[in-house]
C-alpha cells in the first residue's frame, strides 16, 4: 500500500516536471510581443498571439479559443498599463492556469521593462472615457523599447526553462544586432523625419515621435479614445494652419472620414500606418514594421 502511495506520488511529480525537450508555450496579447518572443525564443518555445495587428489593440473580443491557449501556456506576456482590462481578466480567469496568473512564473507585463509616458498626475478618472489611465501603453512603437522587450523575455524565459538559457542568450543578441543594423537602413528617414509638425489621431504615435523627433503638434482625439467633438475639430484645424503640420498619422481602424475633413481645410495629408505586426499585408515582423513606417512617415513629410 505504501509502495502503491510512492508510486503515485512519484507519477505526479514525474507529470509536473517539464521534459528536458518540451518547448515553452507563450501566449501573447499582440502581434508585436509575439514576434519579438519567437525571436527570443526560436525553436525553443511555441507562440500564439491573442489580437491581430489590424485590430484596435484596446477592443478585443474574448474567444473561447483563447481560453484554451491559456490554459496550456507557460507564458503570458502582455503589454500591460490596462490595455488589456478589457478582455484579459475574463480569459485569465476561464484559463484557471495558476502559472499565468498574477504572481505566477510565466505572467510576464512587459509594461515593467519600459519607462512609460504620459504617467498620470493625481486621481486616476475614467469618467472621462480616457483609455490610458495608466499611462501610455503604445510603447512598442520605439525600436528601443523592443529591445527591451526582447530582453526582458530572454531573462524570462531563461527563468522558466534555464537549460536553454544559453540559446535564449545568442537569439537575443542576434536579434538586437538585427535591429541595429536596420536603424542604420532608415538613417536618413530620421533625418527627414526630425522636427516636422504632424498630427496624430490617438497617443499611440507618443512613442513613435519620442524617438524620431517628429513635433505632434495637435491630437485629432481630445483624449486617448474620446472621438473628436467639431468644437476640437475646429481646433486642431486652427493648429494645422498656424504649424504648417503635414499629415495626420492614424490607425488604420480610425475613421478616415474625420480626418479627411480636416485635409479637405488645410491640404493635410491623412496618413494610415499599422501601429502593429500584422496591419497591413506584407508586415510580418517588427522590424519591417519599424522599416515601413518610417519610410511613410518620411515620404509624406519630406
Ligand atoms: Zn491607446
Amino acid at each position: 500500500m505504501i509502495r502503491r502511495s510512492l508510486m503515485l506520488l512519484l507519477g505526479g511529480v514525474l507529470a509536473l516536471a517539464p521534459r528536458a525537450d518540451a518547448q515553452l508555450k507563450v501566449v501573447t496579447s499582440t502581434t508585436d510581443l509575439y514576434d519579438i518572443a519567437r525571436e527570443v525564443g526560436g525553436n525553443k518555445i511555441t507562440a500564439t498571439h491573442i489580437g491581430e495587428g489590424y485590430q484596435d489593440p484596446h477592443f478585443i473580443e474574448a474567444k473561447p479559443s483563447f481560453v484554451l491557449q491559456l490554459r496550456n501556456a507557460d507564458v503570458w506576456a502582455f503589454v500591460g498599463l490596462d490595455l488589456e482590462i478589457g478582455w484579459m481578466p475574463l480569459l485569465l480567469d476561464g484559463a484557471r492556469n495558476p502559472k499565468i496568473r498574477q504572481g505566477g512564473s510565466g505572467y510576464v507585463d512587459c509594461s515593467t521593462a519600459i519607462k512609460i509616458l504620459d504617467t498620470p498626475q493625481g486621481n486616476v478618472d475614467r469618467s472621462m472615457g480616457d483609455v490610458h489611465p495608466l499611462g501610455n501603453p503604445h510603447y512598442w512603437l520605439d525600436p528601443e523599447n523592443g529591445r527591451r522587450i526582447a530582453r526582458l523575455f530572454k531573462t524570462r524565459f531563461a527563468q522558466l526553462d534555464p537549460a536553454n538559457e544559453d540559446t535564449y542568450d545568442k537569439n537575443e543578441k542576434a536579434y538586437e544586432a538585427r535591429l541595429n543594423a536596420a536603424e542604420k537602413g532608415w538613417a536618413a528617414d530620421l533625418a527627414s523625419i526630425k522636427g516636422k509638425p504632424v498630427v496624430a489621431w490617438h497617443t499611440s504615435w507618443r512613442y513613435f515621435a519620442e524617438y524620431n523627433g517628429m513635433n505632434i503638434v495637435a491630437f485629432m482625439e481630445p483624449k486617448p479614445g474620446v472621438p473628436p467633438s467639431p468644437s476640437h475639430l475646429y481646433e486642431v484645424i486652427q493648429t494645422v494652419k498656424r504649424t504648417g503640420a503635414k499629415a495626420i498619422v492614424m490607425e488604420p481602424f480610425y475613421d478616415r472620414k474625420v480626418a479627411d475633413l480636416v485635409a479637405k481645410q488645410t491640404g493635410i495629408k491623412v496618413l494610415m500606418l499599422p501601429p502593429s505586426v500584422g496591419g497591413v499585408k506584407g508586415i510580418d515582423d517588427y522590424i519591417q514594421l519599424m522599416q515601413y513606417d518610417m519610410a511613410q512617415l518620411a515620404a509624406a513629410v519630406r
